[in-house]
Order: structure tokens, then sequence, then C-alpha cells
């Protein structure tokens, strides 16, 4: 099964991201958390991406081709998985059915997460993370803090405040959304696989309850 998570910057599919793939026992890969980690292990292609990536831009789309392209040819991903974060260009939604096609494969379901867009810049600016690359665990200090300040829940680690948390950088990657990855929504509704569903702590519509509601649709689909 390909599933693919998209939804503007923190709306929260990661953290959906992560629930699925344990009920539906497939990986998922996050194409942030792959480029944020060859930044911090200083790689070549750390270094070719991290000037986007600072200021809330796309990284190009041939770059972003050739790491994920190498990943999903790994044999982990075979019985399916879920994307976060991929694709986030028309191009890129092209190129990854292009690629599936050939192993007679195809998106099964798209999950399109919708958050009011002030609750998604208070989200954002209020975001920590822990700095453990094998937990990466998310936090929100004002909706959902962890139980010691400044310190992982699940492993003990440090948090920090990524550079896209800071308020201009968050901003701009809400423009760069709104331009470069929301006419994915179109692409996908076309093809029959889009599924919209609210995730707003406003409305206390949180994250299992959409995670449910995910695989609900999926029996419905017989997928
Ligand atoms: P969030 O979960 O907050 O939406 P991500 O961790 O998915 O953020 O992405 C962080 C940054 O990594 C993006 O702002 C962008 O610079 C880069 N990035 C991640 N995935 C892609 C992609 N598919 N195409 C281009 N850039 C990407
Ligand atoms: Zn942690």
């Amino acid at each position: 099964m390909i599933l693919i998570m998209l939804g503007a910057p923190a709306t929260g599919k990661g953290s959906v991201a992560e629930i699925l793939k344990e009920k539906l026992n497939i990986p998922s890969i996050s194409s942030g958390d792959i480029f944020r980690k060859n930044i911090s292990e200083e790689t070549e292609f750390g270094k070719k991406i991290k000037v986007f990536m600072d200021k809330g831009e796309l990284v190009p789309d041939d770059l972003v081709l050739e790491m994920i392209t190498s990943r999903l040819n790994e044999d982990d991903v075979k019985n399916g998985v879920i994307l976060d974060g991929f694709p986030r260009t028309l191009k890129q939604a092209e190129a990854l059915d292009k690629m599936l096609e050939k192993e007679n494969k195809k998106v099964d379901m798209v999950v399109n997460l919708e958050t009011p867009r002030d609750e998604l810049l208070e989200r954002t600016t209020n975001r920590r993370n822990c700095s453990n690359k094998e937990c990466n665990s998310i936090y929100n200090l004002i909706l959902h803090p962890p139980k010691v300040e400044g310190i992982c829940d699940k492993c003990g680690s440090p948090l920090y405040q990524r550079d896209d948390a800071k308020p201009e950088v968050a901003k701009n990657r809400l423009e760069v959304y709104d331009r470069e990855t929301a006419p994915l929504v179109n692409y996908y509704k076309k093809t029959g696989v889009l599924y919209t569903t609210i995730l707003s702590q406003r409305i206390n519509r949180m994250k299992d309850e959409v995670a449910q509601d995910v695989i609900e649709e999926l029996k419905n689909k017989g997928l």
C-alpha cells in the first residue's frame, strides 16, 4: 500500500504517520527527516540542501528525487510505505507516479490534512523537536508540552527549536506550501485517491482520531 500524507507545514502529518505506520505495519519515510539527517551528518548532499531548508524554501526537485528514489528502492518498502513530506510539487508527484508505474503500483490514498492557518502558525513556532535522530519526537509547548521542560519524554535527550520553527521562516513555508504543494490536492482529486480530513486541536480533533478515520477509510475502500 502506498499512502501519502499531504498538508501544510506543522499540520501534524508526521504525528499521524507515526500512528499509521504502527497500525498498518509499514514504514514511514519522512523526506524532511532524511534531509535533516544529511545536514547534521554534513554529507555532500546535506551541504547542497541546507541553504534551501534554512530559508523555508523547497529543496530543488532533482535533488529531492535523487534521494527519495534511492530510498524507495530499499527492501523494507516493498510491501508498502507511508510518504510523509513527499511529493511536495507537481513535478515530484508525476515522477513518483512514473516510478510506481514501472512496478505496476500506484498511489492508493492521499491523506490531505487541513488545519486552520492561525493554528498552524502558532503550532509551528511553539514546536520543539527531540535532538536524538533515532527518536525524532515532536512536542508543542502549548498543546503537547514535555513532562520535564526541554527534555524528551521518550528518550531523555534535549529538545531544540528547529530553524524553520522561527516565525519568519514559518510564514514563508506556508506561502511556499500554497504556491507549490497545494496544487497537489487537485492532482490527486482527479485520480480519486484524495481523502481530506481536519486535524485541529482547537476543535479537539486530534491525531489519534484522524488516524482511526484513515484506517476506516482504507477498510471502506478495500485497501
Ligand atoms: P514539516 O513536517 O514541518 O512540513 P518537513 O520536515 O517535511 O517539514 O520539511 C522540512 C523542510 O525540508 C522543508 O521546508 C523543505 O525545505 C524540505 N523538504 C522536505 N521534503 C521536501 C520535498 N519533498 N521537496 C522539497 N523540499 C522538501
Ligand atoms: Zn527523544
